[in-house]
């Protein structure tokens, strides 16, 4: 079927709980990544759009904040439901979307439907506290919901990543403002859908389609009190700054260069082959991703079956798609520079693509840039793509000293059978995430999910019980009760 005749889905927003169409004369197509298809458009909403949401959000949430915490989680025991009824169907939309495989989508709901869970606990965890703090003086610490809050999502995880923040946002009597990446806008679409199915009232969801005039008009919205932001570190930056300047709270999550730490004595089959799904996985495209080997002494019994491991994957068969034509590019150019700049292509993936992807996706293969120096781009920047960086060193403080000398500190982690090298190594780590034998550390719930240095602005995590403060406010009552004072009860 040709381009053409395929019929354009015209995504729509989604405000005060119906399916709206964006009047914004910009528009952007959606490509699936796999195949270059145009499979849909997406408007770029403008600022008056937002307000309407922002409107309708805000008299929903007066009523939805005032349910109480054990009705409210239970749309979240629905939505949970609805999710894994509806796995297969998620998982081809994301898929469609994003490029990635339909495992990878499949896992990336599994994880999703784990913060739901998590957040139908909020009853039994974030019910407040009392102590009698004097004689005879009670304190008693409520919880209220912020208001309006908004989530500005990344293209790589189209629902895992606003499923970090809705489920906890809205359980805590949040009415949510979601504005997915323009890459990925269809699985916030079913998001929508879902909620609405599982009885969330009109209004407390919505999703505002849009580019940046959207995303700094949610930066100056008066009624907005907190954004929760997930995205490159360069974005995350100025909507840290412009949001913070309006007085907003903000969690603003950025980007990341993973470092792998590989010792002697690490295990050989089981490093080889996390260090192979770290990087791969996603084709890359995760701010969990391993992105450079930090090589200690004599590895080369691992490197090489890493090297093995990698030669034998193709883009389009074991590794999904990358997002775009421009992101394909953009890591290729760094591979030329990588080994235009001296560094050994260990396995090069700019032609390592499976004989029967479609024409028109864009694909990278696996590809390890060997003996690259601590100084090259390829070991400093994120590239975003299925590349592994190799740097050797002669010892621990040294792969040490270079992973505390990058900007980002999303994640670290480090190969060894000694729990001493894993505890100096986890000690000494720049990181907010630190993985022993584990190359994609997330801290699942309760554990919060939240990086260091340039990979996030603002306190606190963006999920688990790290999050809970974040997208609430506590009022602390302070009570006399003594025969003292009976009689006269205003003193
Ligand atoms: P991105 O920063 O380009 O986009 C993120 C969001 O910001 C999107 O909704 C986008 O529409 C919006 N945006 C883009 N440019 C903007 C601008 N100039 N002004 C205002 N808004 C703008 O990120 P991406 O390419 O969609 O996602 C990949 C990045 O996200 C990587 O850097 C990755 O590491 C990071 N990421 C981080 C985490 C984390 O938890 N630290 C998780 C997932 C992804």
């Amino acid at each position: 079927m040709s381009l053409t005749s395929v019929e354009i889905h015209q995504v729509p927003n989604f405000i005060g709980g119906k399916m709206t169409p964006s009047a914004s004369p910009r528009r952007l197509p959606v490509i699936a990544p796999a195949t270059g298809e145009v499979i849909g458009e997406v408007p770029l909403s403008t600022a008056d759009e937002l307000d309407q949401a922002v409107e309708q959000a805000a008299a929903a949430q007066r009523a939805w904040g005032g349910t109480p915490v054990k009705d409210r989680v239970q749309v979240l025991f629905r939505l949970k439901a609805i999710l894994e009824e509806n796995i297969d169907h998620l998982a081809q939309v994301i898929t469609r979307e994003n490029g990635k495989t339909l495992a990878e989508s499949r896992g990336s709901i599994a994880r999703g439907i784990e913060c739901i869970e998590f957040a139908t606990s909020l009853p039994q965890i974030a019910n407040g506290e009392v102590l009698e703090v004097g004689r005879g003086v009670e304190c008693k610490m409520l919880r209220y919901p912020l208001g309006v809050v908004a989530s500005i999502t990344p293209f790589n995880f189209p629902l895992m990543v606003p499923l970090w923040m809705t489920p906890l946002a809205l359980g805590l009597g949040n009415a949510v403002v979601l504005k997915p990446s323009e890459q990925t806008p269809l699985a916030s679409i079913e998001l929508a859908k879902a909620l609405e199915q599982a009885g969330l009232p009109k209004g407390v969801f919505s999703v505002v389609h849009g580019d940046r005039e959207v995303v700094e008009a949610i930066c100056d919205h008066p009624e907005i009190q907190a954004i929760g932001f997930v995205g490159s570190t360069r974005v995350a930056k100025l909507v840290y700054e412009r949001a913070t300047a309006n007085g907003k709270r903000v969690r603003a999550m950025g980007g990341a260069k993973n470092h792998l730490v590989v010792v002697p004595d690490a295990d050989p089959e089981m490093t080889a082959k996390n260090i192979v799904a770290s990087a791969t996985g996603c084709a890359g495209q995760r701010c969990m991703a391993a992105s450079v080997v930090l090589a200690v002494g004599e590895v080369d019994h691992i490197l090489d079956k890493v090297k093995a491991q990698f030669a034998s994957m193709k883009a389009g068969r074991e590794v999904g798609a990358i997002i775009s034509k421009q992101a394909a590019e953009r890591i290729t150019g760094y591979i030329d520079r990588a080994e235009a700049g001296g560094a050994k292509l260990a396995v090069d993936g700019r032609e390592a693509v499976a004989d029967d992807v479609p024409e028109g996706g864009f694909y990278v293969g696996p590809t390890m840039i060997d003996h690259a120096t601590p100084q090259h781009e390829a070991s400093c920047d994120e590239i975003f793509g299925p590349t592994l960086t190799v740097i050797r060193c002669k010892t621990l403080d040294e792969a040490i000293e270079i992973e505390n000398g990058n900007p980002y500190g999303n994640a670290a982690a480090i190969y060894t059978s000694s729990g001493r090298a894993a505890q100096y190594f986890s000690d000494r780590a720049s990181s907010g995430m630190i993985g022993i034998n584990i190359g994609v550390p997330v801290p699942r719930e309760p554990f919060s999910f939240g990086g260091w240095n340039q990979s996030g602005f603002g306190g606190s995590d963006i999920t688990g019980a790290g999050a809970i403060d974040f997208w609430s406010k506590t009022k602390k009552i302070t009570t006399k009760w003594s025969d003292e004072h009976r009689g006269n009860w205003m003193s």
